[in-house]
């Protein structure tokens, strides 16, 4: 095992890496930006390094400030947890140029999937089933363009390669409008991105976000840990995920689960990494692959017992996974809600201090958060500032106990996104499991105010 960590990120899964470090008795290095001085896991350091100012271009996205802090402090490994420079294939290039484990799959891995269209081709090579589209990336020539539009048949949407985030992506029902379209993402893709290609695939209508967690070693050991349901999102962006995926035939998902396990074996994957599905109609369609720890995998930590930060860390270590396929099963239900500093209904962020700060409890009830009474939450970086998870013998009676832990969550100072979370929770189509990907958008337009 490593003696010592740097983790190279903020917020609330810079805390859960450091828990995680404690457990394993591993020294963990925090960094952190001029904004972050003051964080709850930094005071709670043995060892933090201030990496340079609040803007995420100077410090969490500034390679050498963070290589260096691993140098100054003797560290042996990098965690880069999620965002930032977690699926920057160059970084980890870096970090094991500079002598350091990345703790996370191989560049070449990051790559592969970082390029969705790249990743597709992986995945129908491995006989994980794909959206139909484009068979690779969108030629230059509009006639050749429309001809591909015809074939896959409208509505279509047009997804950049380098994309994510939820960002690059746009929906065309018509031929009229499929050439604007295409320029147009591209451009954006360009600048976002700093690639301009695009790709097409079917607009599926009415699917679910399904996704596959794996783990992997370097011993061509890999297993899958079940789904999660990621449905409820607003512009792409999800904001509450539950596992197991409510009314889905196992035997269905264990095939895919198996095809997933296939693609990591093949692909000489290490880690943790999630497989993205759309689900409709019974199908499991791949859309991209995410080569890091995600913001929803406590959901999945509670309904196996599995840390998967912990055995992150573990395979970078050159450790066996520590379980097999068989020995994983999944108790009961977990729900997470994500709590974001912003207006519950406007979505504009909320930064500032939070003036009270009261956080729930009992039995089956995690909170993952770094804030507490009086802490500032900086404008400069994404507004989420912690996670509700619950979990329960049943879905029902993790929704119970989830909004008895709403209830007692407060936060005061700031918006949070709290009371959309209680409305969530006794929604009627919620509450029966199985609400698509565009059901919270809808339910938004009804519900404005
Ligand atoms: P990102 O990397 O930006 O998260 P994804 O490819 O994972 O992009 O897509 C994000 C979301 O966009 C999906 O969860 C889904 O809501 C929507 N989406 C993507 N592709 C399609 C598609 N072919 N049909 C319908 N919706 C899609």
């Amino acid at each position: 095992m490593f003696k010592k960590i740097l983790i190279a990120n903020r917020g609330e899964i810079a805390l859960r890496i450091q828990r995680a470090c404690r457990e394993l008795g591993v020294k963990a290095v925090m960094v952190y930006s001029e904004a972050d001085r003051d964080a709850k896991y930094v005071r709670l350091a043995e060892e933090a390094v201030c990496i340079g100012p609040a803007a995420s271009n100077l410090s969490y996205l500034n390679m050498p400030a963070i290589i260096s802090a691993a140098e100054v402090t003797d560290a042996e490994a990098i965690h880069p947890g999620y965002g930032f420079l977690s699926e920057n294939a160059d970084f980890a290039e870096r970090v094991e140029k500079s002598g350091f484990q990345f703790i996370g799959p191989t560049p070449e891995s990051i790559r592969l999937m970082g390029d969705k269209v790249s990743a597709k081709q992986a995945m129908i090579r491995a006989g994980v089933p794909c959206v139909p589209g484009s068979e690779g990336e969108l030629p230059d020539d509009p006639v050749q363009v429309r001809r591909i539009a015809k074939t896959v048949g409208y509505p279509v949407i047009i997804k950049a390669a380098g994309g994510g985030g939820g960002r690059g992506m746009r929906v065309v029902h018509t031929e009229a409008a499929l050439i604007n379209a295409v320029t147009m993402t591209k451009a954006e893709a360009g600048a976002a991105f700093g690639n301009p290609a695009v790709y097409m695939e079917k607009f599926l209508q009415n699917p679910r976000h399904i996704e596959i967690q794996v783990l992997a070693d370097t011993f061509k050991n890999a297993v899958y840990l079940g789904e999660r349901d990621c449905s409820m999102q607003r512009r792409h962006q999800k904001v509450l995920e539950e596992a197991p995926a409510p009314g889905i035939n196992r035997k269905l998902i264990e095939r895919i689960g198996e095809r997933c396990v296939t693609a990591c074996k093949k692909m000489g994957y290490r880690g943790a990494g999630t497989f993205e599905f759309l689900y409709e109609a019974g199908e499991f369609y791949f859309i991209e692959m995410n080569t890091r720890v995600q913001v929803e995998h406590p959901v999945t930590e509670m309904v196996t017992g599995i840390d998967i930060v912990k055995t992150q860390i573990l395979v970078a270590a050159g450790g066996k996974l520590p379980f097999t396929q068989r020995q994983i099963t999944i108790n009961g239900h977990a729900i997470e809600c994500r709590i974001n500093a912003e207006d519950p209904y406007k979505f504009t962020p909320s930064p500032g201090r939070i003036t009270t700060w009261h956080a729930p409890g009992g039995p089956g009830v995690r909170v993952d958060s770094h804030i507490y009474t009086n802490y500032f939450v900086p404008p400069n970086y994404d507004s989420m500032i912690g996670k509700l998870i619950v979990h329960g013998d049943t879905r029902e009676q993790a929704l119970a106990r989830m909004r008895t832990a709403l209830m007692e969550t407060a936060v005061e100072g700031i918006h949070t996104n709290i009371p959309l979370h209680r409305e969530l929770m006794v929604d009627a189509k919620f509450m029966a499991g199985g609400t698509n990907i565009h059901y919270l958008e809808h339910w938004l337009e009804q519900h404005k105010r």
